[in-house]
């Protein structure tokens, strides 16, 4: 099958090329590489540097294409309180533009990585049929990304798998709380400046678990398939911090900025209830602390320790 992989030089797109292309599939990416990696393109997919933006070039790529991984995004929740413009742009408006080129096209499904964010601060463990009512510009523009794929499968005859997922963790992540700590250690190894009180809790999950849970949901066969994916425990930030010291080896000072909130519209305490995704039969293999653990030493292997 032709399958074109929007985002496929960053994380997790890189992972989902690399499994689509051990199962044999022909993979096509659309990546603009504004955080992604020629480094980490699998070299049997077809990369095109192309905005999502660019309708024209977006219509040519897609001719051919039979289904659609739609996992380019701008993925920081934080620039959402600088720059609600780029996430309008990259999330909203980049996936009004895809799904367009599909309609035009003929290309009838589509598989997209949705967020944890969407539910705002809910209770836990936060079920897929909880209200959305996210509190960063972030997790909004992802819940107008799932409207508008889910009234064009409507609209349009389509189909779509809506992944919900927790903090995705693994060996090529160049963002997020793991990758700042070691950032921040090997600048200063002596003191590590740890955003809010630390007490932060919420749920990881190591890439190889959330690519698997992804190729699961696939068994469902709704107009519109949503599923949550991460691990069934949480992991407080402070632990993070001492398990990255651990495993670099170093006893620095832990400064906490304060406050509940890491940064603007940052939800503390976050843990999905997975039971919709575990009951076709996927499990994580790996807890939070197992995750963070295993990511930590990735990261220390991508950054050449
Ligand atoms: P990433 O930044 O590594 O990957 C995003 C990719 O999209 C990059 O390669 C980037 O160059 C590309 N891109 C961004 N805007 C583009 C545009 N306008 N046109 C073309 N390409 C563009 O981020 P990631 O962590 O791999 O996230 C992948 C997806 O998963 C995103 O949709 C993100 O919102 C979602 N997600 C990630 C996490 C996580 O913990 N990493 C959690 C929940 C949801």
């Amino acid at each position: 099958m032709s399958i074109l992989v929007t985002g496929g030089a960053g994380f997790i797109g890189s992972h989902v090329v690399d499994r689509l292309v051990e199962m044999g599939e022909d993979v096509i990416i659309v990546d603009n590489l504004s955080s992604g990696s020629k480094e980490y393109v699998n070299p049997e997919a077809d990369l095109h540097v192309i905005d999502l933006t660019d309708s024209e070039k977006l219509e040519e790529v897609m001719r051919g294409v039979e289904e659609v991984w739609h996992i380019a995004a701008n993925p920081d929740v934080r620039i959402g309180s600088e720059n609600p413009q780029a996430i309008y742009d990259n999330n909203v408006l980049a996936t009004y533009r895809l799904l367009e080129a599909m309609r035009k096209v003929g290309v009838g499904r589509i598989v997209f990585t949705s967020t944890s964010t969407v539910y705002g601060e809910a209770p836990t463990p936060t079920p897929e049929d909880y209200p959305t009512i996210p509190i960063s510009i972030y997790g909004a523009s992802k819940v107008a990304c799932e409207a508008l794929i889910a009234s064009y499968c409507h609209t349009f005859e389509m189909q779509s798998w809506i992944y919900r997922f927790a903090n995705v963790i693994g060996k090529r992540s160049n963002h997020g709380v793991i990758y700042d700590f070691i950032m921040k250690l090997k600048r200063n190894p002596n003191e590590l400046e740890i955003l809010g009180d630390g007490e932060q809790n919420k749920s990881y999950i190591y890439i190889s678990d959330c690519v698997d849970g992804m190729f699961y949901g696939l068994k469902s066969n709704e107009v519109v398939n949503i599923f949550n994916i991460g691990s069934e425990d949480q992991v407080k930030v402070k632990r993070i911090a001492e398990i990255v010291c651990e495993e670099m080896g170093l006893n620095p000072v832990f400064r906490f900025t304060g406050g509940r909130r890491g940064w603007k519209g940052d939800v503390p305490v976050m843990l999905l209830s997975i039971e919709k995704l575990k009951a076709i039969g996927w499990r994580p293999k790996y807890s939070s602390e197992e995750a963070v653990r295993l990511a930590t030493r990735d990261l220390l292997d991508d950054l050449g320790r």
